[in-house]
């Protein structure tokens, strides 16, 4: 099985290395799991403890995860959809996930599995992807809020008004 927990160390170092935040990297990802769930020895899905052994199972490549969220994305209603974004997954990582069921990583589209893994290398305390994985605060432009305007354009009467009205009922004759 491949070992998130490495590939996730590379992407983090990656992207620590040419300055991209988390939140460039992976718009769609983050507004799932947001960064901030992110955290050691959690499961970023559920939020509860990993203990030593649910993160290091005897005889199987670290995990990241509890064992019903493993099982949940191993085990899908629709293996043709991404288990984290839900988008389309393509023939070919469908086909991958049909000849080898226990490899969680061809349950995702490439940008999830990229996240996915950087998720894993977070929670086994890597302190480089930790550093990206936080690195979201500093990347978001926010709008001052000074700038930010309620000019209210329409009274509650308006919007009652203007509310599609019932079609008038014909009787069938
Ligand atoms: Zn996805």
């Amino acid at each position: 099985m491949c070992d998130n927990n490495r590939i996730g160390k590379t992407i983090g170092r990656g992207l620590d290395q040419y300055g991209i935040s988390v939140n460039d990297r992976f718009p769609v990802q983050v507004q799932i799991i947001p960064p901030s769930r992110v955290r050691r020895e959690e499961c970023p899905f559920t939020g509860e403890h990993l203990s030593h052994g649910e993160m290091y199972p005897r005889g199987l490549t670290p995990r990241h995860t509890k064992e019903s969220v493993y099982q949940a994305f191993i085990n899908p209603a629709d293996d043709t959809r991404c288990g984290i974004c839900n988008c389309e997954l393509d023939h070919q990582t469908i086909n991958m996930f049909r000849h080898n069921r226990r490899e969680v990583a061809y349950r995702f589209c490439p940008d999830c599995r990229d996240y996915f893994a950087l998720m894993a290398a977070v929670v086994h305390g890597d302190p480089v992807a930790t550093k990206v994985m936080r690195s979201e605060q500093t990347a978001i432009s926010y709008q001052p809020v000074n700038q930010i305007t309620y000019e209210p354009q329409e009274t509650v009467d308006d919007i009652i008004n203007m509310a599609p009205r019932p079609l008038p009922v014909r009787r069938l004759s």
